[in-house]
């Protein structure tokens, strides 16, 4: 669960599957998208924050652009990464 900032509430969120890859000279930034149950109100969760896009192996930055759906299912199934994301377990 996180908070929603369409609901203004702690809100069921479903993984959309989607990535957005924000590329800015030598620093990339790298979001999973996740929606709202309710809302449909989108909250991007951090993979890579302003990183050297060096440092991101290029099969997983493909999987990125692509929008791979396993990518996203096991970004989604990554418990740390949700933690980190402010994510709250039940
Ligand atoms: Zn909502």
């Amino acid at each position: 669960m996180f908070r929603c900032g369409g609901c203004g509430k702690k809100q069921e969120f479903v993984n959309s599957g989607r990535f957005r890859v924000n590329a800015n000279g030598k620093s990339v930034d790298v979001w999973l998208i996740y929606r709202c149950k309710k809302c449909k109100h989108s909250k991007n969760l951090t993979i890579y924050e302003r990183t050297n896009p060096g440092r991101i192996p290029m099969e997983l930055f493909e999987c990125f652009m692509n929008n791979d759906m396993d990518a996203a299912t096991e970004y989604g199934r990554n418990i740390d990464f949700l933690k980190k994301n402010n994510a709250e377990f039940m």
